[in-house]
């Protein structure tokens, strides 16, 4: 029999291949992954690794030595470029043929590249890869002059790194706040406050007209006509979602690859999971696209029970984080659409929590370092909790005494 196949060496195709071992999966199991390194985690390319405090090493899911104990055979290196659901074969990038008898999509997305003229020049990068982080590191001495571009989590992680590494650091956001796509103005003023503070030049509202010069960008030249010096540019602009190799293959994409919630493509044979699924969510009725390891973990283990014919509904909450400086930032629901926004303590404490209720429910919830707070809100959410406002402000109520 040929071996599961699994498309895409990044958390969610190494959690699917992890979880068919789990329950007991017998036959052969093959991921193939374009870039050179085994399956690793991206949340510290932007923290941890950028800050050279850890190895690349220590960001793989599983050393080689136990992806050998488990039986998961990891082909590094290789792109697949294109599927035959006729045939159920792969065609790899050297050439190589690989037949499947059933498939997982798990191939993520890329960085969105900015379109600016300039921005082909060789010192302005994305941050996507352990490959974009080693360049961007080249240039992270004291004194050197970081431009970064978009003011989202992977924005403000480098320029929190950045700036602590002593660099001169500039961030530009477009809108009119930063994170303006995830949270709520008071949120956003919070972390623009903890960047400027910490010595950021943080601009928003500002419109970038072009990257100068010769060789290398030296100014980023604003739609005011202002000029910013520049040794690099770091460009946070958001994710292409990789559908091509299932659209090509004439699988339903829309916004993602589309499954249903036990992971299904439109083809018997394949599922997918990660990045680049749009899935069905139940806690809030609608279909999405996630960019969470949450996302990427759970589902890829609910890819593996329908790679393993015992299908399991995949219907979480979603949850993600992000570190700034000593900030912990957690957010658990999707908050758009609330119509009460509660604070529970002081923001200038920079330890506070942020609820979002629909209809008098709990739909939503951003903790700043408040572990504890994030816990029982998880829960709290999970459940649409019904919850006096009034309460949920008073710190002297402890919210695991609200989980009923
Ligand atoms: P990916 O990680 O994108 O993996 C897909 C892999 O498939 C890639 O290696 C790609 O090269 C490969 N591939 C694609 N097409 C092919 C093909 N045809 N053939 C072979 N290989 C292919 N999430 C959080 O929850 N918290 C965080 O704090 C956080 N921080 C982040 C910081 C950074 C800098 C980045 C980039 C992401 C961060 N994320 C964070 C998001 C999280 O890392 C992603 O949601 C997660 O990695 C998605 O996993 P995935 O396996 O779906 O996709």
């Amino acid at each position: 029999p040929h071996p599961i196949v699994i498309v895409g060496a990044g958390q969610a195709g190494a959690e699917t291949a992890v979880e068919l071992r789990k329950i007991g999966y017998p036959g052969r199991v093959v991921i193939v992954g374009e870039e050179a390194y085994l399956p690793y985690k991206r949340p510290p390319l932007s923290k941890a690794y950028l800050a050279g405090s850890v190895t690349a090493e220590s960001l793989y899911v599983m050393q080689q030595a136990n992806l050998d104990k488990a039986g998961i055979e990891v082909l590094t290196g290789r792109r697949a470029e294109s599927l035959d659901r006729a045939g159920k074969t792969l065609t790899l990038s050297d050439g190589g043929r690989l037949a499947y008898s059933k498939l997982c999509l798990a191939t993520g997305g890329r960085a969105r590249l900015l379109s600016l003229p300039g921005a082909d020049k060789p010192n302005v990068y994305p941050l996507r890869s352990i490959a974009d982080v080693e360049a961007i590191r080249a240039h992270c001495q004291p004194g050197k002059r970081a431009v970064i571009v978009g003011g989202g989590f992977i924005g403000l992680e480098v320029a929190a790194v950045a700036v602590k590494l002593g660099l001169e650091v500039t961030v530009l956001e477009s809108l009119p706040r930063v994170l303006a796509r995830v949270t709520v103005p008071e949120i956003s003023e919070f972390y623009e406050k903890a960047h400027r503070d910490a010595g950021v030049d943080l601009r928003t509202g500002v419109q970038i007209s072009a990257l100068e010069g010769a060789e290398r960008v030296t100014h980023v030249v604003l739609g005011d006509g202002s000029r910013i010096e520049a040794d690099f540019v770091v460009a946070g602009i958001g994710l292409i979602a990789n559908v091509e190799l299932a659209q090509a293959a004439g699988l339903a994409v829309d916004n993602g690859i589309v499954v249903d919630e036990f992971t299904q493509t439109s083809d018997p044979d394949i599922v997918a999971a990660g990045d680049c699924t749009n899935h069905p969510n139940i806690h809030y009725g609608r279909r999405m696209r996630l960019e969470s390891v949450q996302n990427a973990m759970e589902q890829g283990r609910a890819a593996a029970h329908a790679l393993a014919g015992q299908p399991r509904r995949y219907d979480m909450v979603p949850w993600f984080w992000s570190d700034q400086y000593d900030l912990k930032l957690q957010m658990v629901g999707l908050s758009a659409g609330f119509d009460r926004f509660v604070l529970r303590g002081d923001p200038a404490t920079r330890s506070f929590a942020a609820f979002y209720l629909g209809d008098g429910r709990l739909i939503a919830a951003d903790t700043v370092s408040r572990p504890q707070d994030f816990m029982f809100a998880k829960k709290l959410v999970a459940l649409r909790a019904e919850i006096d406002p009034a309460v949920l402000a008073d710190e002297s109520v402890p919210l695991k005494s609200l989980i009923p």
